[in-house]
């Protein structure tokens, strides 16, 4: 069997991390089985879906680095979801609804008042009110017919799942005013698309049910299913709550690495310990649904912005060479000092300048100057100067290390200083000894 996975995200805002984890996990698990992964863009509520945010999801994506192999709208795709209308209407599956948006309101309120479960009690399939209410001239929304029986599946991350359809309300396919709800279309393409895994968050399971009385009654192929649990926030709260922060788009702006925004969405909420991998084919062959847990996946932005920093320790200057234009010696000097690749702008300065020195110890700044050796410099030149240094001034350890640390980089912390000089150079090192700014 081929493998094909979607990801079907609704242009109607910015994708953020729960969105990316259903993207990247289908991604994931179509590169670990060779299958292919469509993107299909949910736009059928043409009222809340936008160009610009369907632009984003391309970009976002691409961002992230999860290709597709195809991609659809729905809105192209119509005239599918009237033929899928028809083939259940034939079948005797859908059926017209006239209730009124507050009368459905009035008898939920009636069946919470009663304690009963909140489904639709079906008073349009009585004769005698679909005849009162077409006759007042009434549009009707058309809903699905569930069989009110159990139905299962065994889900590739919750296991034997069985959900009694009796206990749902008949779901709504099309509104009043014509329009599709997302129930019916994702079904009709699924169908067309052969979509052989739907991996999605488990706020779908129970469409899941209804959808694969869908599939029935449409005569198709039953997709297997995968239900992760949802992200949510450090204290369990629902991440909705602050979503502005953790779009894509928004950790993209505070210089997130793409791996290591994969590696976190990729391994929060399994059994693997949370590390960065250089590469999503990495993350690809480690995909399994066996270790995804059952229980909510933890985002929690301190992890990621530690799980950043130590995937930019790991990368080779190869990796990033685009983007560090100081060369490899720089980046090696560096790399293990930075939390976002922003900060070499910061850590080029300390190099090249300006540097405004902190003379603590104006003796031993001034002898350590006049034992600067000539250059060529390399990573040994430390080891033997700052001996020399020693020697001369008996200062050892850190009233050692410290005052040449201040003076040469006005910082108390920094990259590690044997290879830090060689780049500094002997005129700037010079200079800054003497207390000058250079
Ligand atoms: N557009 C739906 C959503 O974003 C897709 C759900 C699905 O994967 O079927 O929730």
């Amino acid at each position: 069997m081929s493998i094909i996975v979607r990801f079907a995200p609704s242009p109607t805002g910015l994708l953020h991390v729960g969105n990316a984890r259903t993207a990247l996990l289908n991604w994931l698990f179509a590169k670990k089985m060779g299958g292919r992964f469509l993107l299909r863009i949910d736009d059928t509520d043409a009222a809340r879906s936008t160009k610009a945010f369907e632009e984003a999801i391309y970009r976002d994506l691409a961002w992230l680095g999860l290709a597709h192999d195809g991609t659809d709208r729905q809105i192209n795709r119509l005239s599918k979801y009237s033929a899928a209308f028809y083939q259940l209407q034939a079948a005797g599956r859908v059926y017209p609804c006239f209730e009124t948006e507050a009368e459905l309101e009035r008898q939920r309120s009636l069946h919470a008042a009663r304690k009963l479960p909140p489904i639709y009690n079906r008073a349009s399939l009585e004769p005698a009110n679909k005849a009162k209410w077409e006759g007042e001239g009434r549009k009707p929304h058309w809903r699905f017919k569930l069989s009110r029986s159990k139905v299962g599946w065994t889900d590739l991350v919750r296991g034997p799942v069985e959900i009694d359809t009796a206990t749902m309300s008949d779901p709504v396919l099309v509104r009043e005013d014509g329009a599709f709800l997302y129930t019916l279309p994702s079904v009709a393409d699924d169908i067309d698309m052969a979509i052989s895994h739907v991996v999605r968050g488990e706020d779908h399971v129970t469409n899941t049910a209804a959808q694969i009385e869908i599939f029935q009654a449409l005569g198709a192929a039953i997709p297997s299913f995968a239900h992760f649990p949802l992200l949510v926030g450090a204290g369990g709260e629902a991440l909705s709550k602050r979503l502005g922060s953790l779009s894509l788009e928004s950790l993209r702006e505070q210089g997130i690495e793409p791996l290591a925004v994969a590696s976190y969405l990729a391994k929060i909420g399994t059994s693997d310990p949370i590390e960065p991998r250089q590469s999503l084919g990495e993350l690809a062959a480690e995909f399994d649904f066996a270790r995804i847990g059952r229980a909510p996946a933890h985002f929690v932005p301190e992890e990621l912005e530690a799980l950043n920093a130590k995937l930019l320790h790991l990368l080779p200057y190869s990796a990033v060479a685009a983007r560090v234009p100081q060369g490899e010696a720089f980046w090696d000097a560096v790399k293990a000092n930075l939390t976002r690749l922003g900060d070499i702008e910061e850590m080029a300065r300390l190099i090249n300048g300006p540097v405004a020195p902190v003379i603590e110890d104006a003796g031993l700044a001034q002898k350590a100057a006049a034992l600067l050796p000539p250059e060529p410099w390399d990573e040994a030149t430390w080891g033997a100067w700052t001996k020399a240094v020693s020697a001369q001034t008996g200062a050892r350890g850190r009233g050692l290390f410290h005052p040449l640390r201040l003076a040469l980089t006005g910082l108390e912390h920094g990259p590690e200083l044997k290879k830090l000089l060689p780049l500094i150079g002997r005129d700037r090192s010079m200079a800054r000894l003497k207390g000058e700014t250079a």
